[in-house]
């Protein structure tokens, strides 16, 4: 996803038991990944690959690692804060991500074979902040989505992980968790508001590799 438009800081809050820590060493481990992988260019809008739904991670090996390291090398180069397999060309469920939440705290991490919990209705607090994608680029809308967002999966070693997320981070999980079912947020607005995005992009230079369709 692309980094948020307007930023928000406050204090920092600790991560839950149940979820995983993807704060601490968020920095050093972000520069890991990064220093052992390789940028690649990014897919767009009209790529089949980011249309359909991805595959399953089962091997949880060596090659995976890799893949991850070079996501995570593509993400810093295009300067987003998540960023899914098919984004690079890659049918796989995976996502990496590096992003802060609404109390100004970074989240660093990797989800294989995402699910999102479904909100009780009750504790659905609709955020209609702005939301970009490095897939969409140079283009902005705003997208009422959950302020919150817990999604459920494996790491890179196929342990079982859950991971929250709020504010914009929650926006995050719930936009790279779509990208692996073959859904754009684009998908999620009306015929007009798309068509304005779509002329956004076309009137935009993306600032980073990209990789032409058809
Ligand atoms: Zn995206």
């Amino acid at each position: 996803m692309a980094q948020q438009q307007e930023t928000t800081a406050g204090a920092a809050a600790a991560p839950e038991g149940e979820f995983v820590d993807d704060v601490t060493d968020a920095a050093a481990r972000e520069e890991a990944h990064t220093e052992r992988g390789t940028a690649r260019p990014v897919t767009v809008v009209g790529n089949p690959v980011l249309h359909r739904e991805c595959r399953e991670v089962t091997e949880f090996d060596d090659e995976l690692a890799a893949l991850i390291d070079d996501m995570f090398a593509s993400q810093r180069a295009a300067e987003g804060v998540g960023i899914a397999a098919n984004q690079i060309g890659v049918d796989l469920k995976v996502f990496v991500y590096d992003c802060h939440d609404d109390a100004g705290e970074r989240h660093v991490g990797v989800v294989c074979n995402p699910v999102l919990d479904q909100l009780p209705a009750e504790r659905r607090v609709l955020d209609d902040g702005s939301e970009g994608c490095l897939s969409v680029p140079g283009a902005y809308h705003p997208l009422a989505r959950p302020d919150q967002a817990v999604v459920r999966g494996q790491d890179a070693q196929g342990k079982p992980i859950a991971v929250r997320g709020t504010g914009y981070f929650a926006r995050c999980l719930q936009h790279e968790t779509d990208h692996l079912y073959g859904y754009l947020y684009i998908d999620r607005l009306s015929k007009r508001e798309r068509k304005d995005v779509l002329r956004q992009m076309a009137d935009s230079t993306p600032r980073y590799e990209t990789v032409p369709n058809e």
